[in-house]
């Protein structure tokens, strides 16, 4: 038996794609390969030329400037999506920022300023992206993010970004029941330690990634391929019954509390 995904005719906004090794990009490969059309967000223009390097010979593309913490550019992103699409079916937030000291020193010596900068950031910025989002959103859309396991426990020097993610995973089951009625479902997608550029700011993050591979019950990690199928699978009918779900695709790492062997 053949599974195939046939998004042609559907329309998906991706927040947050640095450069080939975002998972942003990895779920955007999906989408596109499943004939999906795709609206891309960055954050900075000098995010602009990776962008247009990745999406070059691409058809039924766009790209627009949005700092997410900004309402003025979230307000301006979503026109262009009711511009370009006149409707949205998938929404991708990809999107996370903490400042460096927050986590390079001890979690009671965070700031009032870097715990609103984090949780802001990576939190809030979902909830603001569905509301601009929820007029466009057809029955059926979906909407996915990215969480990570420090959530759930501590992980050293992940310190604010972890409390971040757990408002990120509460946060999605509150817009699930939110936007349920209106058959809109949300998710988060708990990714295991993966190579990127928001990783390579947190402090040790070659131990963490190194112990990850140690835990993983698959015995390798999880790659951003995975990520990019998992998210198919919830932004597609595939996934039509799960919604306020934070799912895993981390090799099995978070469920083994030291190596195997
Ligand atoms: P990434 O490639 O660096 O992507 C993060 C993106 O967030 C960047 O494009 C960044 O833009 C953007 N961003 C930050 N602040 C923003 C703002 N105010 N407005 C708009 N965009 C903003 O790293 P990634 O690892 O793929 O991260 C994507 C998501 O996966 C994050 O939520 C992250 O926490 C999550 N995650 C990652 C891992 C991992 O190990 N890599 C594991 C679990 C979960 P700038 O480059 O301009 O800052």
């Amino acid at each position: 038996m053949t599974v195939s995904v046939d998004l042609s005719g559907k329309t998906a906004l991706v927040m947050g794609v640095a450069n080939a090794r975002s998972l942003g990009w990895a779920i955007a490969e999906q989408l596109l390969a499943a004939g999906c059309r795709v609206g891309f967000s960055y954050q900075g223009e000098r995010l602009k030329s990776e962008l247009d390097k990745l999406l070059v010979g691409r058809e039924g593309v766009w790209t627009q400037q949005a700092d997410a913490t900004s309402e003025e550019d979230m307000t301006a992103l979503f026109t262009r999506v009711r511009e370009e699409f006149g409707h949205l079916d998938i929404l991708v937030h990809s999107i996370a920022f903490a400042p460096r000291a927050a986590m390079e020193g001890r979690f009671v010596d965070t700031t009032a300023d870097d715990w609103n900068t984090a949780l802001n950031v990576s939190a809030y910025t979902l909830v603001s992206a569905a509301r601009h989002a929820e007029p466009l959103l057809r029955e059926g859309a979906s909407i996915v993010s990215l969480t990570y396991h420090a959530s759930q426990q501590v992980v050293p020097k992940y310190n604010v970004m972890a409390v971040a993610k757990a408002a990120l995973e509460a946060a999605t089951r509150y817009l699930a029941a939110d936007l349920g009625p209106a058959g809109v479902r949300v998710n988060t997608i708990s990714a295991g330690a993966m190579r990127t550029v928001a990783a390579r700011s947190i402090p040790g993050f070659g131990n963490l990634y190194d112990e990850a591979g140690r835990r993983a019950v698959l015995g390798r990690h999880a790659t951003p391929e995975e990520v990019g199928k998992l998210a198919l699978f919830l932004l597609s009918d595939l996934g039509s019954g799960v919604t306020g779900q934070t799912m895993y695709v981390d090799a099995g790492a978070s469920i083994t509390t030291m190596p195997l062997q």
